[in-house]
């Protein structure tokens, strides 16, 4: 019988680990057994600024889950900051928890602390399963969260101008398909009316568009259709199936992830899918398998970048009109992008992360050359 080399094995877990962690700059754990805190900070590239990326709260299973998912985030969030045109690079944060059950002010004026330690390297707020309410305790510990009430100073509700952005991007796609930025004309097919959604629905029906429109949650399908009454428009209320494969021009998906797959390309009829959820392609290789079916996508983060907007413009003091106005240049980077996939034949996906990955670059020729102060700025709310 073997015998098992535990030093080996331990040794080649923590190989496995830093390997993992080899595109990041910078990955920090955070055990606080008094509050029960036990978070991990992902910190991917700060070429073009401080990391910013919010904190979510999930129960993990293991710590080995949550750190791919820290680091998976973060690295999405330089792409989301390059593609936004702000001056700040990727980070997250993931807190191990159950948010109904083992969330406490105490915890996050715990997490704020750790937050405080990397002294302006890393900016954060809410995210999935955190609310404002918790980031007003954290603040109480550091300067740098963002994305809180405007009672407090924050900019507030961020699903205006994501709900906005998704309006751009529309009329960016209707643009490039059709020749006019108009929205009135056309139909679209809406799955989730939460915060973003009910905002794009309302805004789309008021201008006299055809909506097909779904959510699990029956009680907003209700809610929307009394407030929809003289709005101009129609809307046809469908099963959650059915959204797939409306006669709509355009998808909206503002509900979850992974929403375009194997099983629901070969039903959609759309001609583009313009949405607000986060990573609409379960992979990447769905973004292949809609250019076969001549579907155009938006991708998602650059749609969907309204909030982060507001986020970062807060750290400078809220002004919803210059984050209406940043906001509007999502109109003219989905065209761009729009136009350079079909230029280089690939997908809008990969047109996307190369612009990013330029501007990236771009920064880095420019950090150098500029080594005398540093550039871009670091120091918001030192
Ligand atoms: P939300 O939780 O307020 O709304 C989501 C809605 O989708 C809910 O009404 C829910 O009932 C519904 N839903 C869930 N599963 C569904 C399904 N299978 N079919 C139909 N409806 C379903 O969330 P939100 O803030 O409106 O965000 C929507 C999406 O946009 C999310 O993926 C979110 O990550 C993304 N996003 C939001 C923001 C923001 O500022 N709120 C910013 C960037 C990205």
């Amino acid at each position: 019988m073997g015998v098992v080399d535990h030093s080996q094995k331990k040794k080649q877990e923590n190989i496995n680990m830093l390997e993992k962690m080899a595109n990041h700059e910078q990955v920090m754990f955070c055990n606080d057994p008094k509050t029960g805190l036990q978070a991990i900070i992902a910190i991917h590239d700060t070429t073009l600024g401080p990391a910013l990326g919010g904190a979510r709260m999930y129960p993990y299973e293991t710590m080995d889950d949550a750190l791919e998912d820290a680091l998976r985030l973060s690295e999405g969030m330089t792409y989301k900051c390059a593609a936004a045109d702000i001056d700040f690079g990727g980070g997250k944060a993931v807190i191990i928890g159950d948010p109904e059950k083992d969330k406490s002010p105490a915890l996050f004026r715990s997490f704020g602390q750790f937050v405080d330690s990397l002294n302006g390297r890393f900016y954060t707020g809410t995210d999935m399963g955190t609310t404002m309410d918790d980031f007003v305790q954290a603040s109480k510990e550091t300067n740098f969260i963002t994305g809180i009430p405007e009672a407090y100073g924050g900019g507030g509700d961020s699903s205006i101008p994501t709900a906005q952005g998704v309006i751009y991007g529309l009329q960016a796609t209707n643009q490039y398909l059709f020749g006019e930025d108009r929205l009135e004309n056309r139909s679209y097919a809406i799955q989730g009316l939460g915060k973003v959604g009910y905002k794009v629905a309302e805004h789309l029906l008021k201008l006299g568009a055809t909506l097909f429109i779904n959510d699990v949650d029956k009680g907003i399908l209700e809610d929307f259709k009394n407030n929809a009454v003289g709005y101009g428009g129609s809307v046809e209320v469908v099963d959650k199936e059915e959204i797939y494969n409306t006669d709509a021009d355009i998808f909206i998906p503002c509900a979850m992830g992974g929403v375009i797959n194997d099983q629901t390309i070969p039903q959609l009829k759309v001609k583009a899918i313009v949405g607000s959820a986060n990573n609409q392609l379960y992979d990447t290789k769905h973004a292949e398998l809609l250019d076969e079916k001549n579907i155009l996508y938006a991708p998602d983060y650059i749609v969907n970048a309204g909030g982060l907007i507001q986020v970062s413009d807060e750290l400078y003091e809220p002004n919803k009109e210059r984050v209406l106005l940043k906001t509007k240049a999502i109109y003219h980077s989905l065209l761009e992008i729009y136009q350079q996939s079909k230029l280089d034949c690939i997908s809008t996906i990969e047109a996307a992360n190369r612009k990013c990955q330029a501007r990236i670059k771009e920064q880095q020729n420019r950090n150098n050359y500029f080594n005398r102060k540093r550039s871009p700025k670091w120091d918001i709310r030192e």
